[in-house]
């Protein structure tokens, strides 16, 4: 065994713990032995060649998580592709992008994903960790006689070139300025840009400055952006964010298409049943986030989600995760008999060139309801209006009641840390794992981050009615799934409810209690349902796409049908379209 000791840089407060705590309680220290020291950054800094089982004890003592300690089997650390310091994160491996083919990433935040595309893309030297930088050749060695072989080989010669959508597009507006096709004209190597701007239905917004943009629409300029470049491997970071489910189809199959003989494709993405619909091939990446991160070997993207919900890894024999993710068969039975803490009566309203009806309808208590309907089809109207930010022309609407409301887009740009912005109870701190986010800087944090801090900014103030939009966005499964219930068990408690506007199948599946379906022709006018069962409210908006899902037989998890296969038509002649 190999052990393994890392401090987390960003996360090491030596001001915040009182002063260097791991250096005066660590055991080693005490003896006499230099394993916590101070670093040249003014950071601990750990030397693993010193250390003990008995620093287990500092680890847990560290308030802010920065130091892990793990042993490794030698077969898996013998060889690191990179470290990031002596005493950083380390890679193990790499995916293997595969002509021809669409190959899926799949692991939590922090384990090294993005690392691994960037050693991919040569935007990162692998150091092989060493502390001296090792070499491309290197590079070759360690990877000859592997399926990567030949990948490397020609990307040492130069004959790869690669081309990356990056993961945070609301970043976009920030940097760049001008019209959306301008910014498209100097991405279009392949001179192919209206035929991808008609396949990416962005052609209507092409003479639109990129600061007007919605965050869908930015997703699909950049996705745009990225495969207009010629390229053989082309990178999609979270391709799905901000999009709404038939969008989110359609991006697949724009990306699927991409693949041929001589390019590959790379997707890293967290809506399992989008990922499972795009990729041929998934590595499953696990380790200890911020700590280590191994990818696994490439599977069928089927078996692949299936092994990352089981927590275990056969081929490799590793179990990487203490229980499994499950999803139930039965739609859950909390119903909607609950007294209504809103209700509404033929309501209408008019903004510019768009008009919003509502027949009528209530909101129980004590409920989760899950929103869905495409962009730009009047949701956040509704929700103004319940709140009472915006009046109605006609109907009525029977209290206005207090709402707090997260945002889809999150642009904080602030200086100011995180402690001193959000005041959290200790209950959800823990739930979402903030505390060693309280000393960090609102603006340097990940997106991933900035989504648990507005979420848990949001769920924390008093209100009747908490509204989400598209809290999903930047987490990685395991995080969707502690939000759901983190959602379901506060409104459970406080007897209070909450609006979830989401495009992920799984999440919406696993958080609400109830559907309202949003319908109509976005842009141009939008109809609200009223609160239907999770069954109902399914085939109404499942009917409205066309599409039909089906449950794996091992995991439960929904995966979409093929258009026009036995179970499709099956399925949308008994009015099934998703729970049995
Ligand atoms: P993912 O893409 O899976 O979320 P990343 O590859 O971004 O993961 O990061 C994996 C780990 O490596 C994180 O703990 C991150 O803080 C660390 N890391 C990334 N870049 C650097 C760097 N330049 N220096 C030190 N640590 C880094
Ligand atoms: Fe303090 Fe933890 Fe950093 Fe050590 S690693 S200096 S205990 S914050």
């Amino acid at each position: 065994m190999k052990r393994i000791a890392v401090i987390e840089k960003e996360k090491c407060n030596p001001v915040g713990c009182g002063g260097y705590l791991c250096i005066r309680v660590s055991p080693g220290n005490r003896m006499g032995n230099e394993v916590f020291i101070v670093g040249p950054d003014g950071k601990a800094q750990v030397n693993e060649d010193v250390c003990t089982d008995a620093e287990s004890i500092t680890v847990k003592k560290c308030p802010f998580n920065a130091i892990h300690m793990v042993k490794l089997p030698d077969r898996l650390a013998s060889q690191p592709v990179h470290r990031f310091g002596r005493d950083g994160f380390v890679l193990y491996r790499l995916p293997t992008p595969i002509f021809g083919s669409v190959a899926g990433i799949l692991g939590v935040n922090g384990i090294g994903k993005s690392t691994a595309v960037k050693v991919l893309s040569r935007v990162l030297e692998p150091n092989f960790g060493k502390e001296k930088g090792g070499s491309f050749s290197e590079l070759l060695q360690y990877f000859k006689g592997s399926e990567s072989q030949i990948f490397f080989e020609r990307l040492g010669n130069g004959q790869i070139k690669v081309s990356y959508k990056p993961q945070s597009v609301d970043l976009i507006p920030k940097e760049v300025s001008g019209k959306v096709k301008e910014l498209l004209k100097n991405s279009d190597e392949r001179k192919r840009l209206s035929e991808v701007a008609d396949k990416l239905e962005i052609t209507k917004i092409l003479d639109q400055d990129i600061k007007e943009l919605s965050g869908g629409e930015l997703q699909r300029v950049a996705i745009a952006a990225a495969s207009l470049k010629q390229a053989n491997v082309y990178f999609f970071d979270e391709p799905s964010s901000f999009l709404d489910i038939s969008q989110r189809i359609n991006v697949s199959r724009f990306i699927r298409s991409l693949a041929n003989e001589n390019t590959a494709v790379v997707v890293i993405e967290h809506d399992m049943v989008v990922l499972d619909y795009m990729a041929d091939l998934i590595h499953v990446m696990y380790g200890e986030p911020g700590a280590y991160g191994i990818v696994s070997q490439a599977k069928p993207a089927r078996n692949a989600i299936n092994a990352y919900l089981s927590g275990y890894l056969k081929e490799e024999n590793m179990k990487f995760r203490n229980h499994e993710i499950k999803f139930s068969v039965r739609p859950p039975e909390r119903l909607l008999k609950r007294e209504p803490i809103v209700s509404w009566k033929a309501i209408e309203k008019k903004l510019g060139d768009f008009k919003l009806t509502a027949d009528s309808g209530h909101i129980p208590k004590k409920h989760v309801i899950g929103i869905l309907g495409p962009n730009g089809i009047g949701k956040t109207t509704f929700v103004k209006l319940i709140a009472g930010v915006e009046k109605t022309d006609k109907g009525e609407i029977s209290c206005n009641v207090s709402v707090s409301y997260k945002p889809q887009y999150l642009s904080f740009s602030s200086e100011q840390l995180v402690e001193s912005y959000l005041k959290v109870d200790e209950m959800l701190s823990r739930q979402l794992s903030l505390e060693p986010l309280m000393k960090k800087k609102i603006s340097g944090l990940s997106g991933g981050e900035l989504q648990r801090v507005a979420i848990a900014d949001c769920l924390s103030k008093d209100a009747d009615l908490y509204l989400l939009d598209e809290p999903s966005a930047y987490l990685d499964v395991e995080q969707r799934l502690i939000i759901s219930k983190v959602i379901r068990e506060r409104m459970e408690q406080s007897g209070k409810t909450a609006l979830v506007v989401e495009h992920d199948i799984v999440f919406i599946d696993y958080l609400s209690d109830s559907l309202i379906v949003f319908e109509g022709e976005p842009a141009r006018k939008g109809s609200v349902s009223s609160t239907f069962s999770m069954e109902e409210g399914m085939n109404r908006f499942l009917t409205n796409l066309d599409i039909t899902l089906r449950r794996d037989p091992d995991s439960f998890r929904p995966r979409i049908n093929k258009p026009g296969s036995r179970l499709d038509r099956e399925q949308t002649a008994s009015g099934k379209r998703y729970y049995q």
